[in-house]
């Protein structure tokens, strides 16, 4: 198994492995965005994760029981931890004021650091806590519940910034060196995202120049929404470095530094303000002829783009957590709302209405939790959960902004106002307005659902892409063909069969009760999904890429899939039977049986030609038609030509000179 987090004498660089994606359609452009993408994928061997057998269609439930859980010792700390935390917060931050004021007050942030909430994730040998990934993600959690910004601050500086990477690639001198600084309070973050790179980061455009003693970089640029950017005093950056040649042909090369605020040339040119997570300091960080010293580089030269996407692996565990914190905030809220709240002779949620509400925002935060739950323990036993952390974050984002909207329709009006203005007014604070604008964001930041869904869909064709590699690869000989497609007909003719027959034993899984019908399910579907994907290979060949509907909805229905199979498992666990008896059962059966309806909508759409006639009617819109449909409006910017409008307008000032 290769581990997911490494240390930097396990850290292996490129491997460099040829493509096994044909490349030969693509334009210039989109041709360098595949060819670092997937050299930045990592070497390692998803068949060995639970999602990624269960997208081969394997289901093996097995390896979900008995469900992890933390022994007594690791337990003890995070209660202690998530006890301290709590208390501060209840009593010391108002997060409402923190919105308003766009400010976590300093005696927040020493507060922090005095329990050690910015050094958890440092080891102790370095002067950190050295916590467990599940202690960790408790303890955002319950920060998350409370207040967004604060969670996002001390989560950007250990999930993401210096501390997590520094651990998994740095030096012994590096973490030395770093490692005690960030101990005794220095916060860090993570500087990828510039104004033209967003989701594609081969299109870097911050260089860093190495000076011609070798002994330095001097790093030139621009990064955007740097979080913790303006107040941090340590930032890991990624930056373009000079371009070497394997096989012949040029490849760009990214790496990653650590650069010390200090350093004459870093400065912050303008604090971003956004719709939610308002405290937090978020910035337009400039970089102007910073000089590096070569020690700072992390992990090696050309490896940054790899280092930040597999710190992402890791760091996107905690959007989970955080979001399962928020959505048991809607439940207690929904609880005591639905009770006190009488309509039409009826408490609101004693109406069907309201029932079916509270109903699903606690089946879905009971399977959040699993999620989040089962990935961080598995992130703790080093197993590769590149494939299960993005299922984590996509189905944890999208299911909590649904949730928070949820409780905040049964809140009627009262969802709608500001808690602060509720108080005033003498009803209670239900701070739903500022969740639902602080939730928005988790599905954007850390890789948008629709990059998770890409990126499930590279890993869950892998196997396939590369059966086929040794077939269709430009310069195989005749007879290395031949013996891949021998190899790639005997594998078919054995694997295929499986997944058109297989998981229809109407006696398996007995032992499971009430949930024994989903396992059955689950490992139906999963030979079904399998079969699908095989199928839209064989359709679609190298154009599949290009459907991201078909491929998007397939990832949707995997990801329920593991959802289904972590909620499951998760209703059997010790601490869920002996305080909950068959609450658990409940919970996972009524998330199962909304999953499946889920389910079954994407299969129906995938039979469905709408997308095609979406995919016409959207590039008509983006070449000029339909603009008789936004008349009546005062536009918000000055409107632009588009398509052939622009076109001829281009064509009319040529003819001027002025174009
Ligand atoms: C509050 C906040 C905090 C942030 N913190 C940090 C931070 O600390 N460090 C950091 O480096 N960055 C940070 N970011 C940046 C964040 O990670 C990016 O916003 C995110 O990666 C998406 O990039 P983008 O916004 O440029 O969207 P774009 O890449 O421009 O994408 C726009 C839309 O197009 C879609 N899209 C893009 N490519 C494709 C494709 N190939 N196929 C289909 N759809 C596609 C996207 O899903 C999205 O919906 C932060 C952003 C915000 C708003």
């Amino acid at each position: 198994m290769t581990p997911q987090t490494t240390d930097s004498t396990t850290a292996k660089p490129d491997t460099d492995e040829p493509l096994v994606i044909d490349t030969a359609g693509m334009s210039p452009e989109q041709r360098v965005a595949m060819e670092v993408a997937e050299s930045a994928r990592g070497a390692a061997d998803s068949r060995d994760s639970f999602a990624g057998r269960m997208l081969s269609g394997r289901y093996e439930p097995a390896r979900l029981q008995p469900f992890p859980e933390q022994n007594d010792a690791d337990r003890a700390i995070g209660d202690d931890l998530v006890a301290r935390v709590s208390t501060l917060l209840a009593e010391k931050l108002d997060a409402e004021e923190v919105d308003r004021t766009r400010t976590i007050p300093a005696e927040i942030l020493d507060g922090l650091r005095d329990i050690g909430v910015l050094k958890m994730k440092v080891p102790a040998e370095y002067g950190g806590l050295g916590v467990s990934q599940v202690n960790y993600n408790r303890v955002i959690q319950a920060i998350a519940s409370h207040c967004s910004s604060t969670a996002v601050l001390v989560s950007a500086h250990q999930s993401i910034g210096v501390p997590q990477p520094l651990k998994m690639f740095g030096t012994d001198e590096q973490k030395q060196r770093f490692l005690p600084r960030i101990a005794a309070g220095a916060l860090t973050a993570f500087a990828l995202t510039e104004p033209e790179v967003g989701s594609d980061p081969a299109q870097l455009a911050t260089t860093a120049v190495p000076t011609e003693d070798g002994r330095h970089y001097i790093i030139n640029g621009e990064k955007l929404w740097t979080t913790n950017g303006p107040i941090a005093q340590l930032l890991v950056v990624m930056a373009k470095t000079p371009s070497k040649v394997y096989r012949g042909r040029e490849r760009r090369q990214i790496t990653a530094f650590i650069v010390d605020t200090d350093t004459p040339g870093v400065e912050t040119t303008h604090r971003c303000d956004f719709l939610g997570l308002r405290a937090i300091q978020n910035g337009v960080l400039r970089f102007t002829d910073v000089r590096v010293p070569a020690e700072n580089v992390l992990w090696g030269p050309g490896l940054g783009l790899k280092l930040a996407l597999q710190t992402l692996n890791t760091g996107r565990l905690t959007l989970p957590a955080a979001c399962a914190g928020a959505a048991k905030q809607c439940l207690s809220i929904m609880r005591s709302w639905g009770n006190e709240r009488v309509q039409w002779g009826r408490a609101v949620g004693r109406h069907e209405a309201g029932m079916t509400k509270i109903a699903y925002v606690a089946a879905t935060t009971f399977a959040m939790e699993a999620v989040a739950w089962l990935t961080s323990h598995w992130a703790d036993e080093q197993r590769d959960i590149r494939i299960e952390a993005a299922m984590a974050k996509l189905f944890c984002s999208e299911a909590c902004w649904t949730v928070v909207d949820t409780a905040l329709q049964m809140r009627g009006g009262r969802g709608y106002e500001r808690a602060d203005s509720l108080a005033a007014r003498g009803e209670k604070p239900y701070p739903l307005e500022r969740m639902l604008r602080d939730c928005r964001i988790n599905t954007i930041i850390e890789g948008t659902s629709d990059i998770m869904r890409l990126f499930l869909a590279r890993e869950a064709l892998d196997p396939h892409l590369k059966r086929a590699a040794g077939v269709i690869r430009p310069g195989a000989e005749t007879g290395e063909r031949i013996r891949a497609g021998l190899g790639a007909v005997a594998h078919y003719a054995v694997w295929y069969p499986r997944q058109i027959l297989g998981g229809r034993n109407p006696l398996r899984y007995r032992g499971e009760g009430a949930l024994a019908r989903h396992h059955r399910f689950i490992d139906r579907t999963s030979h079904r999904l399998a079969a699908a994907m095989l199928h839209a290979m064989g359709r679609h060949q190298a154009g599949l890429e290009k459907r991201q509907e078909l491929l998007g909805r397939m990832m949707d229905i995997g990801t329920e899939l593991f959802a289904m199979a972590a909620a499951c498992a998760y209703a059997r666990a010790d601490t869920i039977v002996r305080n909950a008896d068959d609450e658990g059962e409940r919970l996972a059966d009524l998330f199962c049986r909304q999953a499946r309806t889920r389910i079954d909508e994407h299969f129906r759409a995938m039979r469905s030609r709408d997308g095609r006639a979406g995919n016409a009617l959207a590039k008509r819109v983006l070449t000029g038609g339909f603009r008789w449909l936004e008349e009546g409006i005062i536009p918000c910017v000055a409107a632009e030509p588009v398509g052939r409008e622009a076109r001829s307008a281009a064509s009319e000032g040529h003819r001027n000179g002025t174009g």
